[in-house]
C-alpha cells in the first residue's frame, strides 16, 4: 500500500483528468478478481465483489477519492509530485491506497453473502463534484448500495485516531456575484451618475447583517466577500461594480434564508440610489449530514477494533465542503475523519518548511495511516454484513 500510495502522490492529476490513477486502480481491482466497472464521472471506477455465500440482498458502497490540486509541492523527497503545478495536497492517494489495500484482503476473503462496491471517484477538490458525476452516471441505480460510508484524513489529529459525528459535520459551500449597474460618468461631477463603488462597498457591510441579524444565533453560517472588481481609471466613475464571495452553512434551512436575504439586499439596495443590482447564487456542496445509525455504527466498529481511546464519537463540525454530501442525500451512511498526526512522519530533510497541514505545500499523507485505514475498511464491510 505504500509503494501504491507513492506512486500515486508522484503523479497527481487533477479533476475528471484521473486516467494514470484510475488505470492504476482498475488493474488492481481487475488482477484481485474484482469486477471493474469505468467510465462513472468520466474517470470514476466501481469495483463490485460478491462473496462466495451468494449475492444476498444486501450491498454496502465504500468510497475513495482520487483527485490532486492544482498547486506547487515543496517537497522534495523521492515520491514528491512528477508534475509541476499538481500535488496530492490532501491526502487523496492515501484514501486511494488504502481503499485498494483493502479490496485486496476482501477479495481474497470473500467469505459474506452480499455485495461490497468500492468507489473510487474522480473530482472532489474544487467544486467539481466528481460524487454528484457519478450519481449522473448511475451509480446508485447500477450498483445499489443500501449504506455508504466515507473516510478523509485529518492532520493535527493524533495519528489512528476516528473521529465521528451525527447529524451535519461537513459546511455546504456556495458561491456568488452580486453586479450592480449605476451610470458612470466624470469623477468630478458624481451628481451626474450613479456610483456603483459607493454602493457596493454599503453592501460589503450590510451583507453581514444576514449573519448577524437574519438567522438565528444558534445557526452556523458563515458569508465572506472575498472580491471586489470596478472601474479602470482615476477619475472616471465606473458602470458596474462587481462583489463576489462564498458562503457556508450546515442546513438547508438555514442556506435557503441567507439566499432570499441576501436577493433582497443585492436587489433593493442599489434601488435606494437609482441603481440595479442583481444576485447570482450557486450552490456547490450541500451540507455533510451524516445518518445516525450508520454513524453509531461506523464508530462501534472503529471502536472495537481500535479501542474507545481511538474514538471521538461528538467531533465538533467542520466549515470544509466535501461532495460525499451527495451520495449522503440519497443513501444512508457515515463519513468520518482519521488523525494524520502532525507531521513528524515526513522525513527530515526533504519535505517543505510550512505545516503538514490540507492543501498547505509541505502536506503528506501518513504511510501509518494505511494498515488502519484498511483495517477499518476490512472490519466494516465484514461487521455491515454480520449485522444482516
Ligand atoms: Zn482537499
Ligand atoms: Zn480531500
Amino acid at each position: 500500500m505504500t509503494a501504491l500510495r507513492r506512486d500515486i502522490h508522484a503523479h497527481p492529476e487533477l479533476a475528471f483528468q484521473e486516467t494514470r490513477t484510475a488505470d492504476l486502480v482498475a488493474a488492481k481491482l481487475a488482477s484481485w478478481g474484482i469486477e471493474v466497472h469505468r467510465g462513472l464521472g468520466k474517470t470514476g471506477v466501481v469495483g463490485v465483489l460478491h462473496g462466495s455465500l451468494g449475492p444476498g440482498g444486501r450491498a454496502i458502497g465504500v468510497r475513495a477519492d482520487m483527485d490532486a490540486l492544482p498547486m506547487p509541492e515543496q517537497n522534495r523527497f523521492a515520491h514528491a509530485s512528477l508534475n509541476p503545478g499538481r500535488m496530492h495536497g490532501c491526502g487523496h492517494d492515501g484514501h486511494t491506497a488504502m481503499l485498494l489495500g483493502a479490496a485486496q484482503y476482501l477479495a481474497t476473503h470473500r467469505d459474506f453473502e452480499g455485495t461490497v462496491n468500492f468507489i473510487f471517484q474522480p473530482a472532489e477538490e474544487g467544486g467539481n463534484a466528481g460524487a454528484k458525476a457519478m450519481m449522473a452516471d448511475g451509480l446508485f441505480e447500477r450498483f445499489p448500495c443500501d449504506e455508504v460510508y466515507g473516510v478523509h484524513n485529518m492532520p493535527g489529529a493524533p495519528v489512528g485516531t476516528f473521529s465521528f459525528r451525527k447529524g451535519a459535520m461537513m459546511a455546504s459551500s456556495n458561491r456568488f456575484d452580486i453586479v450592480v449597474r449605476g451610470t458612470g460618468g466624470h469623477a468630478a461631477m458624481p451628481q451626474k451618475g450613479v456610483d456603483p463603488i459607493v454602493i457596493a462597498a454599503e453592501m460589503v457591510g450590510v451583507l453581514q447583517t444576514v449573519i448577524s441579524r437574519t438567522k438565528s444565533p444558534i445557526d452556523t453560517a458563515v458569508l465572506s466577500v472575498t472580491q471586489m472588481h470596478a472601474g479602470d481609471a482615476y477619475n472616471v466613475i465606473p458602470d458596474e461594480a462587481v462583489l463576489r464571495g462564498t458562503v457556508r452553512t450546515f442546513s438547508i434551512e438555514v442556506l435557503d434564508l441567507i439566499e432570499d436575504q441576501m436577493r433582497r439586499i443585492a436587489e433593493t439596495l442599489p434601488q435606494v440610489y437609482g441603481a440595479t443590482g442583481e444576485l447570482k447564487f450557486v450552490r456547490a456542496y450541500p451540507p455533510l449530514v451524516n445518518w445516525p445509525a450508520p454513524t453509531d455504527f461506523a464508530a462501534d466498529v472503529a471502536t472495537e477494533v481500535f479501542g474507545a481511546a481511538k474514538v471521538l464519537r461528538e467531533a465538533p463540525p467542520v466549515a470544509g465542503a466535501e461532495d460525499f454530501s451527495f451520495f449522503l442525500e440519497q443513501v444512508p451512511g457515515s463519513y468520518c475523519f482519521i488523525g494524520n498526526g502532525n507531521g513528524e512522519h515526513r522525513e527530515a530533510t526533504y519535505h517543505g518548511m510550512g505545516p503538514c497541514e490540507l492543501h498547505n505545500p509541505s502536506y503528506d499523507f501518513n504511510d501509518a495511516l494505511l494498515p488502519i485505514g484498511s483495517t477499518y475498511w476490512v472490519k466494516l464491510v465484514q461487521a455491515f454484513f454480520r449485522r444482516g
